[in-house]
């Protein structure tokens, strides 16, 4: 049985979880599997109406009062305890902080290996998996020869689809054995995020990039125009960060967000290799730079070689008359 541990928020189950589930379909597919979920926190009917919706037949509800706040090790626990139980034999949890903070306490606890940022995974037995490393520069395709396996998967790695046929979901109660010493860290007090939110980049379809080339901070009006017609963010280089010309929030790379988006439009940004690491699993990457050598240009699928001072304008001007407004 393959195991996924669904995160949910005020709509339900997340979109990354919705994606852990579907791969985790695909995969149990290819093994004959089935898969469960295991959700600590509070089931809604909203929550238990998107499971169904994924074909999920089973939901493991960990109850303990304990449980009401965010604890890496006493969710850990939990998590770890119904895997156990159900003699799940792969733990599926998306490629989030939570998700891979759960996932290494789990692997942790049962002696494990874990793979983190898996792409895609082959079903056989022992499972060998492709997934990203150093920061996402790099492939490794690993083998997992632990029963239970744990993974997590990278944002993005597939759409996230319903099932063929729906299930009626059950909520099954677990009790999980919790020590004292699992409590030591918990979430104690929640702020609201608000000028640092950094979901909508992430979960962008299509992000339109600006460097250093934006010339300052008054050099984003353009960028921004095209970001807002094509419905989609806006994602920055760290020189444009660290002169202080965007928020950090927009930070595309190694220390910043990594995308995935269907279009990566990165205009007068040179394609460092830190950058590169955040934006590289774009299906899409259409460069516009003034120079044709840059590294972002020789990498992207198409280019546009000139001012993006002129040809940002062109474009939305273009998008205007084409979209009608
Ligand atoms: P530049 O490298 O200066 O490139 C500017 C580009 O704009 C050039 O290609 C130029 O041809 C083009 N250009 C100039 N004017 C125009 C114009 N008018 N129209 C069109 N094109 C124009 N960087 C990140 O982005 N994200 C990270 O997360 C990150 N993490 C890092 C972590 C570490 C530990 C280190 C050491 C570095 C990190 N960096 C990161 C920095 C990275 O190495 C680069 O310095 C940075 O990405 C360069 O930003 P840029 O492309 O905007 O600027």
């Amino acid at each position: 049985m393959i195991l996924v541990l669904v995160e949910t928020n005020a709509d339900g189950v997340t979109l990354f979880s919705r994606e852990a589930l579907t791969f985790a379909r695909g995969l149990a597919q290819g093994r004959g599997d089935s898969v469960e979920a295991v959700v600590v926190g509070e089931v809604t009917d909203g929550v238990r109406a998107q499971l169904s919706e994924q074909g999920i037949a089973v939901a493991h509800h960990p109850q303990d009062e304990r449980l009401a706040a965010y604890s890496g090790a006493a969710w850990s626990a939990a998590v770890a305890g119904v895997l156990t139980s159900a003699s799940g034999d792969l733990l599926v949890a998306s490629g989030t902080p939570r998700g891979g903070e759960i996932a290494a306490h789990v692997a942790a606890r049962l002696g494990v290996v874990m793979a983190a940022n898996v792409l895609r995974a082959d079903g056989g037995d022992p499972l060998v998996v492709t997934r990203q490393v150093v920061g996402g520069a790099a492939l490794e395709e690993m083998q997992l020869g632990d029963t239970p396996a744990v993974i997590t998967v990278a944002g993005h790695a597939c759409d996230p689809e319903p099932a063929a046929s729906q299930q009626t979901t059950e909520v099954v109660p677990f009790t999980p054995a919790l020590s004292d010493r699992d409590l030591l860290t918990r979430v104690v007090r929640v702020e609201e995020k608000t000028a640092d939110d950094t979901s909508a980049l992430t979960a962008a379809r299509v992000v339109v990039g600006a460097g250093r080339g934006a010339g300052g901070p008054d050099g984003f009006k353009g960028v921004l125009e095209l970001a807002e017609l094509l419905g989609g963010a806006l994602g920055v280089s760290r020189v444009v960060t660290g002169l202080g010309w965007r928020p950090h929030s927009e930070q595309v790379g190694q220390t910043g967000s990594r995308i995935s988006p269907d279009l990566y439009i990165p205009c007068g940004i040179s394609g460092a290799i830190q950058h590169w690491a955040g934006c590289q699993s774009a299906k899409t990457i259409l460069a516009i730079n003034t120079d044709p050598e840059a590294p972002m240009v020789t990498r992207a699928h198409y280019a546009v070689i000139g001012d993006l001072h002129e040809i940002v304008p062109a474009i939305n001007e273009e998008l205007h008359k084409r979209l009608g407004r």
